[in-house]
Formats: C-alpha cells, structure tokens, sequence
C-alpha cells in the first residue's frame, strides 16, 4: 500500500496522530490494530516520518526529503523495523533492539521502532518489551502492529494507546481498482471477495478470477441466447475443477448471484452499476420478476450445499437443470 492510499483510507487515525503531535500529547507507544491491507505498518512509517522530517513547517510529513525517504526504503538508523522470523518473533530481537537504542540516538531526533505483528512474539519476548515499555526514553516511541488485540499480552496492550484500522469499504475498493485499469465488473467481483487492495491486485493479475467472471457471465445468460447453462459450465468447468478446496465455486456461484441480482434491478426498471455488455443484450420481456428470485434462492440453496461432501458436477447438473 502506499502511504497516500493509507491516509485517504485512515483519516482518523492519521488526524489523531497529528493532532497528538501538534498539542505535544504523544504517548510512547501505540498499537496499530488492523487486518492486512488496512495500512498498519505503513502508518507506523508515516509516524516516524511525521517526527523526524526535515520539514517541520507543517502537521505532515513532506514525504520528499532526504529523512522520509529513507524511512520509506527502511534504511533510516532511527527507524527499526522487527518482524517475525519464521513465525516467531524472539527475545533476542528484543534484546539487540534494546541495546541499539540504550546508546544515543544514532542520528538526531527521536527513535522509532515498529514491531510487525506483535502477536507474534513468544513470552521471553514480550517480557522483554515489557520492561522496554515500562521505562520509555523520553525520545523512544514504540508502534506495534496486529491484526488480534486479544493475541497481545495483558500487561503490554494496557502500556499502549490503541488505534483500530477500518477496513477499506467495498466501494472504495472497487473505485481504487478501476482508477488503475482493471475492468468494471472485475473490480465488482474482486471487491465483494476481499477488502485488501494488496490481495485483491494480486487476484486480479493472476487471472483465474477473470475466467470465473467470463464463465459466469456466460452462464447466466445462457438461456437468452438459446444455450443449455450446464453445457456452458461443462465445457469450461476446468477453470473451477483445478482447485482441490472449494473456495472457486463459492465465488462461481457469488458472482451468479451478483449477476442475477443485476438482471433483477433491469426487471424493475431501476439503474444498472454492472455487467452493462451482458444485460443490454438481454430484452427486459425476456426478464421475469417471480423467476428471478427463484433462481437468486435456488443458488443461495446450492452455495449452502457447498458446505457439504457433494459430487461438485452433479450438483451443477441439477442446478443448472432448475435454474
Ligand atoms: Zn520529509
């Protein structure tokens, strides 16, 4: 994520941050609680930042300087990132941390260091920290990073100030994707399966959710253009078969549903967002209210049906049959 990304998706914590600074009531150690994708780490960055550019005229960092940008690329002596190795984040990294900044800060201006995932610190670690956090340096300003509050110790989330990080909404998700190429309906889809920008690129670039969208699209329409549903599913079920768990055909039959619940906004004359190309091809006496909803039902049946041991092409062989 980039750090203009995290402003515009965290306005409150960025603004409680910078308000904290201008009236001098920063505390020495916050956590950043928030899912991947909501900025966390980023955020801590822009912390250390916001204390140590060059350019203190105003509330933000510059983002420009010598000082940021090397906050930026992690290469700032006074900014030290620790993140877990393997899984695990130990108390030696605590314990070196603790050494390099009980010696004066090697460059001027305060020390940061941003603990990545902070849940991930065995007991010997967090002990550590804990005596770090209970005497803080007047200069020293700790971030710690998670996405469970709950995983953190007692004694180490009541030392920090706590931040929640929302995640992006649906919306703005699919407004980002479509600000950088990706196709409308594409965008739709990937926004109502994630709400991480990161994760929902790198869907996008792989590909197989285009094919899923195609597919679906496909199939939906089949029975306007004189087609069998099944067979158009049959024909292309590789695109969904080649996954051992089942994840491909909830969002086969989610994007159904989107789809159909699309074509249902067409039969009640109101505005359509999605799937334009598709429904303009499709004549609103060929679209019935009654029948649309059955079918909406149907699938919300069968996705339910996915929770279950089934043979997953006779459940298409009778849900194409009913639909
Ligand atoms: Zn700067």
């Amino acid at each position: 994520m980039t750090i203009n990304e995290v402003i515009n998706l965290q306005p409150e914590v960025i603004n409680l941050l910078k308000n904290a600074k201008r009236k001098n009531k920063l505390v020495h150690a916050y956590l950043f609680e928030g899912d991947s994708g909501t900025g966390t780490l980023e955020a801590g960055k822009y912390f250390a930042q916001m204390l140590l550019c060059e350019n203190q005229e105003n509330d933000s960092p510059c983002l420009k300087c010598n000082t940021c940008e090397r906050i930026e690329y992690n290469s700032h002596l006074n900014v030290v990132i620790i993140e877990a190795v393997g899984e695990v984040i130990r108390k030696e990294q605590i314990e070196s941390l603790m050494h390099d900044f009980s010696f004066t800060a090697m460059e001027k201006g305060p020390q940061i260091y941003i603990i990545k995932d902070a849940d991930k610190m065995n007991a010997a670690a967090a002990n550590s920290l804990l005596k770090f956090l209970e005497e803080p340096a007047p200069n020293h300003y700790a971030i710690l990073t998670t996405i469970n509050h709950k995983k953190i110790l007692d004694t180490i989330y009541s030392r920090c100030q706590h931040l929640h990080f929302k995640p992006a909404s649906t919306n703005q998700l699919m407004l980002d994707l479509i600000k950088e190429d990706v196709d409308s309906d594409l965008a739709y889809i990937t926004s109502n399966i994630t709400n991480d920008l990161v994760e929902a690129r790198k869907m996008v670039a792989e590909g197989k959710l285009n094919m899923v969208l195609n597919l679906a699209k496909k199939v939906s329409t089949a029975r306007f253009r004189k087609k069998d549903p099944y067979l158009e599913y049959y024909l292309n079920r590789n695109i969904l078969l080649d996954n051992t768990d089942k994840r491909w055909h909830w969002i086969f039959l989610d994007t159904l549903i989107l789809i159909y619940k699309e074509m249902l906004l067409k039969e009640n004359k109101e505005p359509i967002n999605h799937f334009q190309n598709q429904l303009d091809s499709i004549k609103e006496e060929q679209l019935d209210k009654q029948e649309l909803i059955k079918i909406l039902n149907i699938l919300n049946n069968y996705e339910e049906r996915l929770n279950y041991n089934v043979n997953i092409d006779l459940l298409y062989a009778s849900l194409f049959s009913s639909i």
